[in-house]
Formats: C-alpha cells, structure tokens, sequence
C-alpha cells in the first residue's frame, strides 16, 4: 500500500516571499515522511508542527490577532478510526497540533479557551514566542491573512487530517473558523481525509471537508477538491473563497484552491 502525504499552508496571497514559504513547506513534507513508520498520524502532525513552529504562516508563532489584539487559535484532527480532537479559541501561540494530537486520547478531546490554557498549562505545554513583525504586518492588513496549515496523510492503512491557524486577523475576539470543526475543517473516515482553508465562516457552511470526503466515494481525491470548490462557489457566492487537499486510501492524493496562491507539499 501506497504511503503519503499532501500538506497546505493556506489559501490566499501570503505575507512572506512564496520562496520563504515553499522552503517551510518542503522541510515539512521531508519531515512528516520521516515519520511513517510512527502512522499517519504523527506524519501529519509533525508536518503541521514544523509549519506551526517557523514564524511564517498564520499559525502557532506566527498567528494573527483578533480585534483586541489578542491570538486566539484553533485546530483540530480527524481519523479514519473515528478519533477526533479540536481546539478553538486558545488563547496564544501554541503548536495546536501536539496539543489536539494529546487530547486525542483524553476524556474530553474537544476544548476551547482559558480552561484549555490552564490545562495545557497544568500537562507542560509551553506557549511558542510571537513573531511581532509577522503581526504588525499582517494586522495592517486587516482581513487578509492567509497561511493557515494542514496535512492529510495515509500511512497504508490509516488516515488522518490535521488543521490548525490563528484565523482571520482583525475579526471580533471570540470568533471561531472552520478549522477547529470536524467536518468542516477537517474530516476523515475508512476512504479518505481532507483539511480545507478559506474563509472559515464559508467553509462551515458548506461543511467543506465532510462534502469532500463523500464524493471520495466514487470520485479520485483531485476530481473531489475540484468539485468541492466548485460547491464553496456555488453555495456562498462572495465569501466561497479558499482551497482543500485530499487523500484516499490507495495513497492518491488531491487538491484545489480558487485563491491567487494555496502552497502545497506532497511525498
Ligand atoms: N479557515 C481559516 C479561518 O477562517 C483561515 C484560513 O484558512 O485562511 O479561521
């Protein structure tokens, strides 16, 4: 059976040079491969980790900020076991992936805010330093802010999805996107797994991921991103704006974006 993995750094024009972004991306696609003796599972978190970790992309250190100025993040992993895990609105920069992949295995394996902190605080997490520049800039921007991370991966028999960003620079403090909502953001089951990127409040609507992972039923992964943004365009009109990767269960993998740029990885 075929191993792979396909990893995103988010869909929309991004802050740094694309060739800042490429490199990231490759060292973690290098990185998340190395782990696939170790499961799909920590293939695609330790992809996204790296991505989180470098300062570049709208998650962990690099995560925008909310309109009191405050980073609020969110995340979530999916399996075609049926495990999932999320995280919405934490409070800081964390690497979101390690922490969903944790709560993976605890009682409560969905948690938000300040409680969260304090647990993660509590289990020895430790809070990734801000990239200030990253910030300034991106605040400026105002809603513009893409480089929200994902991979999915398949590791010949198990499938996994993990998403995780800071959201959407300027929003009101307190909002959540998609991609700390199953089925929306993330989605896996025994066919494929999918991690999507965009505007968040578009992609819950139409339930992105899961509307992915179902037309994998009878369709390749690239066919099904294609169709599936062509659903986003349809269904929102102005704000159906972002991109999605895929992966089935023969290691074939997919994508497609409708923004100027969406980096993708694939090994
Ligand atoms: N989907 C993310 C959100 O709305 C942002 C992004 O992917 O660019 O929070």
């Amino acid at each position: 059976m075929k191993q792979s993995i396909i990893i995103h750094a988010g869909a929309g024009k991004h802050r740094a040079s694309l060739k800042d972004v490429d490199r990231i991306v490759k060292l973690a696609v290098e990185e998340g491969f190395k782990q696939k003796k170790n499961g799909a599972l920590d293939m695609s978190v330790k992809a996204v980790e790296v991505m989180e970790s470098s300062g570049f992309l709208n998650s962990g250190s690099g995560s925008v900020r909310q309109d009191d100025g405050k980073v609020r993040m969110d995340g979530s992993i999916a399996l075609s076991n049926g495990a999932v895990s999320s995280v919405l609105g934490l409070p800081g920069c964390w690497n979101v992936s390690l922490i969903c992949k944790t709560l993976l295995s605890s009682k409560n394996p969905m948690m938000c805010g300040r409680q969260l902190k304090h647990k993660l605080q509590h289990l020895g997490f430790n809070e990734l330093e801000p990239d200030l520049e990253s910030y300034r800039e991106w605040f400026n921007l105002g809603q513009n802010s893409p480089g929200t991370v994902g991979a999915v991966a398949f590791d010949g028999d198990t499938l996994c999805a993990v998403t995780t960003t800071g959201g959407r620079s300027g929003v009101e403090a307190g909002r959540i996107g998609d991609s700390g909502i199953i089925g929306s953001g993330s989605s896996a089951n025994s066919i494929g797994a999918v991690s999507c990127t965009g505007i968040g409040e578009a992609i819950v609507r139409s339930r992105l991921s899961d509307y992915a992972l179902r037309l994998m039923d009878s369709m390749n992964p690239m066919k099904a991103c294609q169709e599936s943004i062509k659903k986003l365009e349809q269904d929102i009109f102005d704000e159906g704006i972002g991109g999605l990767i895929a992966i089935n269960n023969k290691g074939e993998i997919g994508w497609a974006f409708n923004t100027q740029e969406m980096p993708i990885g694939f090994k």
